[in-house]
């Protein structure tokens, strides 16, 4: 007889109950909407997160039914995590700034149960509370009080509400195949789609961040989490941090770069999470204070391309390793992170800091490919394609949705990419948003990490705009450092050496804000509408 291995489910009840067990003291820290530092610990968690397990089982929820949650990264928000998918149910995260109309769609599509709500949040669901009849009970994520019920009388409060769970409840058995979490795409066009991870995938998916190449995440850690917990599960690392012991920071509603740094060193956070725009907040506070030690060593910055001067500011300034990731919504999120080979040790420094730049590589788990625009599959180091993903945690069909979602077996990711010899890829922009002049294309996001290289530009965007001979020519939009005024030629002047005269963008406009969605991508449809019509000459 051969011998035999033992096959254990992987869900996510097993995480939190390693944290409990293992890590039971270690720190659980979160800024609550008020602002006051709430303070907790993996053991209190958990402990909590089965009350909240045992509360929903009493109040009838069934398994696979969703329960909503629409917070700020805060200790309950991580306790319904674990508590709904624990106990059998899907975490529904709602991203809190959708559209009235797609929150309506999106709570209908979910067939929401039960919502649990920062009480922040508390008026646009009273709002719109008509138009959400799937919602049977709106639990606000505090203690009992009347500001809320004012607001809202119908409202439970979440303190009350698991005080009649059990502690001690038992975490139920079932499949690593069933859904532990779902979450809808930003959306920018049409009606967002949702993705429902499983317990199996958000496993694995948690292994490949938390190992070497991945995000390197160790029970030494304090992990601050900026990325929103409505954003493809902060990008997993709740559960990852269960599973490595991490101490764990929680920011709350407040990510200006002033508020962020204070808690970087109050909690001696050495690793954090978080998009290039709220990055951009963070250096410029720290540019107020000159050089300053940080207890940060590394980041991991994706959600959009990460400008290269952000990764030498950090650097060379602060000594911060920035670790350039890509992902989405529909690939859990982890399908590339750069970190060097061993053959690259020996390069010389500035031809790494060439290699970081690029969105990296993937993990064991995920594998990509580039096909043309027949869908013939390009060798790697060949050129520019469209860029593909299969593997352990990325999507094969959306929530509740009558379609194939794959092609041949492959999830079509919408970018536009290059990929080296190495297996490192570059993303030169999402196809939809490439500038497409003469026959030829220009990247917009290269456009943008040049403009953003001007000392008084903090926040730059290309688009394409109609042209009669060209069919469209590129056009950058850029915010300004407060009371500074270069010309449209000192910004032009950044791209002479670097690229094609025919790539050079036509006009610079000065603009009051670049629009940016909750996830920090910019909302390029807007800036098309309003400046499509721009003359060019
Ligand atoms: P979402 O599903 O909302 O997270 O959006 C996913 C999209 O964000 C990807 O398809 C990319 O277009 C973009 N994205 C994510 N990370 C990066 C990155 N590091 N560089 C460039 N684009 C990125």
């Amino acid at each position: 007889m051969f011998g035999k291995m033992m096959m254990q489910q992987l869900t996510i009840g097993a995480a939190i109950t390693h944290a409990e067990r293992y890590h039971t003291s270690t720190a659980v820290v979160g800024v609550e909407t008020d602002g006051t530092i709430a303070r907790s610990t993996w053991g209190d968690v958990a402990k909590r997160a089965r009350q909240l397990g045992s509360a929903l089982t009493k109040a009838g929820m069934k398994k696979g039914d969703r329960i909503a949650t629409m917070a700020w990264n805060n200790i309950r928000h991580l306790e319904i995590y674990f508590g709904t998918s624990g106990a059998g149910f899907v975490c529904h995260t709602i991203n809190p700034r959708l559209f009235d109309n797609q929150l309506e769609y999106i709570v209908a599509h979910a067939a929401d149960r039960i919502l649990f709500v920062d009480q922040t949040f508390l008026p646009i669901i009273a709002k719109l509370r008509d138009r959400l009849p799937v919602l049977e009970r709106v639990i606000v994520m505090s203690p009992a009080n009347e500001e809320a019920r004012n607001i809202l009388p119908e409202v439970e409060f979440y303190d009350t509400f698991i005080a009649d769970g059990d502690p001690e409840f038992d975490w139920p058995d079932f499949d690593e195949t069933h859904s532990s979490s779902l979450c809808y795409t930003s959306g920018t066009t049409g009606n967002p789609k949702g993705v429902a991870y499983t317990h199996r995938s958000t496993l694995l998916h948690s292994m490949a961040l938390l190992a070497a190449d991945g995000m390197a995440l160790g029970a030494k850690e304090s992990v601050l989490t900026v990325v929103p917990m409505f954003h493809v599960n902060a990008w997993g690392i709740p559960y990852g941090a269960a599973m490595a012991g991490c101490k764990l920071v929680l920011p709350g509603p407040k990510l200006d770069g002033d508020s962020l740094l204070s808690l970087i060193h109050a909690e001696q956070v050495t690793f954090a999470a978080g998009v290039p725009t709220i990055w951009a907040g963070l250096l410029g506070a720290l540019a107020k204070g000159g050089s300053e030690k940080l207890p940060l060593t590394r980041t991991i910055v994706g959600g959009a391309a990460c400008p290269p001067s952000m990764m030498e500011t950090f650097r060379e300034d602060f000594g911060v390793e920035v670790i350039h990731g890509w992902g989405m919504t529909e690939t859990s999120p982890l399908g590339l992170t750069n970190t060097l080979k061993n053959s690259q040790l020996s390069l010389p420094v500035e031809q790494q800091n060439e290699i970081r730049i690029c969105q990296g590589r993937p993990p064991f788990g995920v594998e990509l490919r580039l096909v043309d625009e027949n869908g013939v599959e390009l060798p790697d180091a060949t050129g520019t394609g469209e860029l593909q993903i299969r593997g352990h945690w990325i999507v094969e069909q959306y929530f509740n949705r009558d379609a194939n979602d794959l092609v041949d077996g492959w999830f079509d990711t919408g970018d536009i990419a290059s990929i080296d010899e190495d297996g490192f890829v570059t993303i030169r922009d999402r196809s939809k948003d490439l500038i497409k002049s003469g026959g030829e294309w220009i990247s917009s996001v290269e456009l943008e990490n040049t403009a953003i290289v001007h000392p008084d530009v903090v926040d730059a965007a290309a688009i394409g705009v109609p042209h009669p001979k060209w069919n469209e020519r590129p056009v950058v939009l850029v915010k300004l450092v407060e009371d500074t005024q270069p010309t449209e030629e000192s910004i032009l002047s950044l791209y002479k050496d670097k690229f094609a005269k025919w790539q050079i963008p036509d006009r610079v406009l000065f603009v009051d804000e670049i629009p940016r969605n909750a996830t920090g991508k910019i909302v390029k449809t807007k800036l098309r509408e309003k400046y499509g019509g721009l003359e060019l000459a």
